[in-house]
């Protein structure tokens, strides 16, 4: 049997939208985070960027996000291995450590709802920083996004 094309490139083979559907839209990297400024140890926050979609995750800015939002990284495979604060369930990220994708991944479950009804997503567990005062952040640290 044929295997598919995740089992069989590195993630520089793949073509862009080969690499674009590996994205689960989990949205766990469009929370916000906190540097400890001494140690160098990032908190994860549950307020998401205010371009991500609540129900979906996905973000609503995709083309021009670097425009909308500087910091917003293209992700690539060298930062992919490189990143710390890359969630340890990020597709690109399993897929680069194990060789395989999760069972609830849309390209292995056949849905998009898969990692949401896991809650593997950010839907219904991350608050939109357009709701949240800017000095607060601290109080929103949670633990449920693994590093
Ligand atoms: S601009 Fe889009 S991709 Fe970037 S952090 Fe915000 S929602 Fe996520
Ligand atoms: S953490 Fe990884 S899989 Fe999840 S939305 Fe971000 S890039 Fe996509």
């Amino acid at each position: 049997m044929e295997q598919p094309f995740w089992k069989t490139k590195s993630l520089e083979q793949m073509s862009p939208t080969e690499w674009e559907s590996i994205c689960d839209n989990c949205g766990q990297c469009c929370l916000q985070k906190l540097e400890d400024e001494d140690t160098g140890d990032i908190a994860i926050t549950k307020i998401v960027c205010r371009y991500s979609d609540p129900q979906t995750c996905r973000c609503t800015q995709y083309e021009n996000r670097s425009i909308k939002v500087p910091q917003c990284l293209q992700l690539t495979p060298k930062l992919v291995r490189e990143l710390t604060w890359l969630p340890r369930t990020c597709s690109y990220k399993v897929l680069e450590q194990t060789g395989e994708l999760a069972d609830w991944h849309p390209l292995v479950c056949g849905s998009d709802e898969g990692v949401h009804d896991t809650g593997h997503s950010v839907q219904g567990q991350s608050i939109s920083e357009n709701l949240i005062d800017p000095d607060s952040w601290e109080e929103h640290i949670i633990d449920w996004v693994e590093l």
